[in-house]
């Protein structure tokens, strides 16, 4: 025991052993332990190994471990096929139909385990006009499976029992000098698939890495190519952006490299107008936040900040042609989630809470009677009352009005009667003439104040 403690103090410095085409690089150098492993990720390896399998973690985790920075979760490789996988972990399912992967369910985490996959020779790849793949795989070894990964610092592997890094494309040393690197030529994997360019931007804003001079030429270069990537794919990419907790960098970066026409086409909208862009930095700045603080963002507040100008300018065209505020709010927000479906692909599934979320801010403003006391109790409250704070600090509307909700949702009773503003005489007559029948009905403002654009 002591021998062996004294061992590994007074080792000889630590070298990088070579294996085929692979640099080993051992815990003496990298530092990672197996305990920063998580506990499904040590499941899925020792159990693949122990039935006679490869195995290791691979891809952001191990970059990440690099780096001191969390995982966000961990990936594992393996020259295990799927149906085998699926034999060693009683608790896994295939999923996937392009490619399969396994998820191994540990309690609460889930493993995500790949099979090592080749990218096909360029004879057999099925490919697009524009040259963008559109099958990528077949299975093959481990060092095919590093090559068709998109950054040096992504296609790391790491076995957990031994505590080594195998790297092929001196992934180890590009992470060590935070440096992100596309494996081979960078053009001509952009031209396989056009995503690794956002990619590169994400990665790079998410890390502090310095984009290689070829990586980012590349770039500038292969631009165009975006518009040809699915919609769906490129959301993916931009829900990554934005929720990233580093979206102002991502988006910051994007307009250096000129980017954000083609990918976001309602930035392109709402970065034009100043008071948009104050609004969505500060949305966006404030999103950073509350991932830093591991508070929980909503995808869909996120699209009601970004769209909100356009809501805006929209309301506003129809209240000057005559339309009632309230009518004209609901046919604004239609028109504005219409016209963005067509560009982005924002989900269905998001409408309902960005509509509620933009009809509280006309509400927000009456403060009579019982109507601030209902408000307060809509389960959207809170996430209307942040996006109220958010106008507010934008300058588009008056910091008093943040300020009077902010006091009158935490305030007794008695202080709440005080702050309450006199009824109008308009409110009273309306509802003289129309009694009401069920309470819910009065939800809706009678006649909403206007949101001032
Ligand atoms: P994050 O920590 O933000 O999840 P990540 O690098 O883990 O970053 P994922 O999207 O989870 O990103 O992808 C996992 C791994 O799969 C990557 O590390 C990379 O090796 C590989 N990969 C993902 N997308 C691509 C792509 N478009 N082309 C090539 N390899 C990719
Ligand atoms: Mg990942």
């Amino acid at each position: 025991m002591i021998r062996k403690f004294l061992k590994r103090v007074f080792r000889k410095p630590a070298k990088t052993k070579t294996a085929g085409n692979a640099q080993v690089i051992p815990f003496e150098l990298h530092g990672v332990a197996r305990e920063q492993i998580s506990y499904g990720a040590k499941k899925v390896t020792d159990g693949l190994q122990a039935a006679g399998y490869q195995a290791y973690v691979v891809g952001g985790a191990v970059r990440d471990l690099l780096l001191e920075r969390t995982p966000k979760d961990f990936d594992v490789a393996t020259d295990a096929t799927p149906e085998e996988v699926r034999r060693v972990f009683r608790r896994s399912r295939i999923i996937g139909r392009r490619f399969q992967i396994v998820h191994a369910m540990f309690g609460e985490e889930v493993v995500e385990v790949s099979t090592f996959r080749s990218m096909i020779e360029a004879e057999d790849a099925q490919t697009d006009e524009h040259g963008r793949l559109l099958r990528d795989n077949q299975f093959g070894d481990q060092e095919q499976d590093a090559a068709r990964r998109d950054f040096t610092a992504n296609a790391l592997f790491y076995d957990p029992s031994t505590q080594e890094i195998y790297d092929y494309h001196n992934g180890y040393a590009d992470t060590r000098k935070h440096l992100l690197r596309m494996i081979g030529d960078p053009l001509v994997r952009y031209r396989e698939d056009p995503v690794r360019m956002v990619r590169a931007v994400r990665l790079s804003a998410k890390l502090g890495f310095r984009l290689d001079t070829a990586t980012a030429a590349g770039i500038g270069a292969m631009k165009g190519l975006l518009d040809n990537v699915p919609q769906s794919r490129l959301l993916d990419e931009v829900l990554k952006m934005l929720l990233s907790g580093h979206s102002v960098e991502c988006i910051q970066q994007l307009r250096k490299m000129d980017l954000h026409h083609g990918l976001l086409p309602l930035l392109d909208v709402i970065l034009e107008q100043p008071m948009g862009e104050k609004f969505v930095m500060l949305a966006l700045r404030n999103t950073d936040e509350r991932i830093s603080q591991d508070k929980t963002v909503s995808p869909a507040f996120l699209f009601a900040a970004l769209l909100w100008h356009e809501v805006l300018a929209a309301w506003n065209i129809r209240v000057q042609q005559g339309e009632r505020p309230v009518g004209a709010m609901h046919a604004a927000m239609d028109e504005v989630l219409t016209r963005q479906k067509a560009q982005l692909a924002i989900p269905h599934r998001h409408d309902a809470v960005m509509k509620e979320i933009w009809l509280l801010q006309q509400r927000f403003e009456q403060r009579a009677g019982q109507r601030p006391f209902r408000l307060l109790e809509q389960p959207r409250f809170r996430a209307g009352f942040d996006f109220l704070l958010l106008r507010c600090a934008s300058g588009e509307v008056d910091d008093e009005l943040g300020l009077w909700w902010d006091e009158f949702q935490d305030a007794s009773a008695e202080r709440q009667a005080e702050m309450l503003q006199p009824e109008q005489a308009g409110d009273k007559k309306r509802r003289r003439r129309k009694p009401r029948k069920k309470p819910e009905a009065a939800n809706e403002p009678a006649v909403a104040s206007e949101p001032t654009a």
